[in-house]
């Protein structure tokens, strides 16, 4: 078989490993950190910078493919492996998802109805977002954020000062605040030769802006509005010339799907596939950047629920094992500090 280097060795990374090792590939891993959880299912793990753009050329040399699961790495380090391997997403579909601000812009451009957002790089710049949108309304960093970091909600009382100090005094966007009914996504698997299989979309649960719990399929105006959604994402798909699994959050809103954000890569509201589907996320993204052809996306259960392993959570792992039906994934991160993703549990019903 061949080998696959993946850049960023999370349990995205991991996952994709098992994926991918189950079809014949091995798969190397390229992080920072001394023990990814990633490697500990891969065949070699190269310890570098995400900016060490010599180094991410030197990886990218063991491997027939480069694929990613961590989205910061920097432009230059991106283009020079696009030159040099098969770097799969593209590094336009990456670069693109790295900033909120592009990433809402394309969309715009390709037919997509965000929240309302105005560009923001300075405190004038926000009072003046804040006359055009008013309040509530969310200032969020244009680039790295995740799990609900690099935010700050803004209501009538906020002072705009305060605000802009908390996000850091980085370029930013000021988004409207939706009142939706339900938020889902919509998961796509993209082949080298541009067919699409899309997976029944998610209901996701939020607490304390990290997702919680995904439950497929989706129902009531969810199942009104994938369509739509999902033909977004396919325009989006094929714009890009993408070949991976692409993901796209949507709000549920009255007036149609309101596109939250994108990821180039598989993603935590996709992680009940891996059970709950004929295939999984994983094998999917697999099969694409190494040119197969992909498997059925069809679900297995009627209802599948995925509920993530939080923190502390994370620590009454056993009483899933007495649980029919109930599948756990552990990440062997360490030490369960309080928001971080440790594993999680499949339930098919
Ligand atoms: P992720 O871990 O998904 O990458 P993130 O840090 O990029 O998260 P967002 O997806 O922008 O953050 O926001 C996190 C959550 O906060 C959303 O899933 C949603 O529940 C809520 N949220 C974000 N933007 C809005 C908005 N404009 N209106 C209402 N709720 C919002
Ligand atoms: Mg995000
Ligand atoms: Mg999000």
């Amino acid at each position: 078989g061949s080998t696959i280097g993946i850049i960023g060795g999370g349990q995205l990374g991991r996952m994709l490993s098992v994926a991918a090792a189950q079809l014949g590939y091995a798969c190397h891993i390229y992080a920072p950190d001394e023990a990814p959880c990633a490697a500990d299912v891969a065949a070699r793990h190269v310890r570098g910078d995400y900016a060490d753009t010599a180094a991410l050329r030197e990886f990218a040399e063991s491997a027939d493919i480069v694929t990613y699961e961590f989205e910061n790495i920097p432009a230059a380090g991106l283009h020079a492996l696009a030159g040099q391997v098969s770097l799969r997403p593209n590094a336009e579909a990456l670069e693109l998802a790295q900033d909120r601000l592009s990433e809402k812009d394309y969309i715009v451009s390709h037919g997509g109805t965000p929240a309302g957002y105005r560009s923001v790089s300075s405190l004038d710049e926000l009072r003046a977002a804040l006359d055009d949108l008013g309040t509530p309304s969310i200032l969020k960093t244009r680039r790295f954020g995740y799990d609900g970091k690099g935010q700050v909600r803004l209501t009538a009382d906020s002072d705009p000062a305060a605000a802009w100090a908390e996000i850091g005094e980085q370029p930013s966007v000021l988004e409207s605040f939706m009142n939706f009914d339900k938020e889902f996504s919509i998961l796509l698997a993209r082949a080298l030769d541009g067919s699409i299989r899309i997976w029944d979309a998610p209901d996701n649960h939020h607490v304390d802006g990290i997702l919680a719990q995904s439950i497929a399929p989706g129902t009531g105006i969810i199942a009104e509005q994938k369509a739509a959604a999902g033909k977004l994402a396919s325009t989006v798909a094929e714009a890009l010339g993408y070949v991976g699994v692409l993901t796209l959050e949507f709000f549920a809103s009255a007036d149609g799907p309101v596109f939250n954000e994108m990821a180039p890569r598989v993603h935590n509201s996709g992680h009940w596939t891996i059970e709950g589907a004929v295939t999984s996320q994983f094998e999917n993204h697999i099969r694409a950047v190494c040119g197969l052809p992909l498997g059925d996306t069809a679900l297995t259960a009627p209802r599948v629920e995925m509920q993530n392993l939080i923190g502390a959570a994370a620590n009454d792992w056993p009483r899933w094992l007495k649980k029919d039906r109930a599948h756990l994934h552990l990440y062997n991160k360490g030490e369960a500090r309080p928001g971080r993703k440790m594993g999680h549990v499949t339930q098919l019903f």
